[in-house]
């Protein structure tokens, strides 16, 4: 199978399962992403308890790119410390800028790595980083 058809196989898998899209009732963060340019509007919950990820999901509306990035990015981020999910999210974001990101680091990222194509398609790079943007701003706090 193709990179590409990996990537669409994958996208379509998430939307279709929709597994981590769903109220979460005991959240202990909640940040909401919005991406004008495409009409993406989604909201990560994620539990939080003693610097390690316990839950997440997300809620909203969103183009394909968008809400599978971010399950994909749910799937990779629960049962992470704080720590872990941060150092996964530069790595990803760097990916995604086209940066230089090593093999060993590549690899940490599991399916999200198929993500890497949109470093060439700039008109979906908010899409595909809505999710992890939300993350982000979380882990800060
Ligand atoms: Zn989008």
């Amino acid at each position: 199978m193709s990179m590409d058809s990996i990537y669409t196989e994958l996208i379509m898998s998430h939307n279709r399962s929709g597994h981590n899209k769903h109220k979460l009732a005991d959240a202990s963060h909640i940040e909401r992403g919005h991406n004008p340019s495409c009409g993406d509007d989604l909201t990560l919950q994620v539990k939080i308890e003693s610097g390690l990820i316990v839950d997440a999901a997300f809620l909203g509306s969103g183009c394909a790119i968008s809400q599978a990035a971010m399950s994909i990015m749910i799937d990779l981020v629960k049962n992470k410390t704080v720590e872990e999910a941060k150092a996964l999210a530069n790595i990803y974001l760097s990916m995604i800028r086209g940066e230089h990101v090593s093999s060993e680091q590549i690899e940490l990222l599991q399916d999200a790595v198929v993500f890497e194509s949109l470093s060439k398609m700039p008109a979906r790079v908010k899409c595909g980083t809505l999710g992890w943007h939300c993350l982000d701003v979380i882990l800060e706090k």
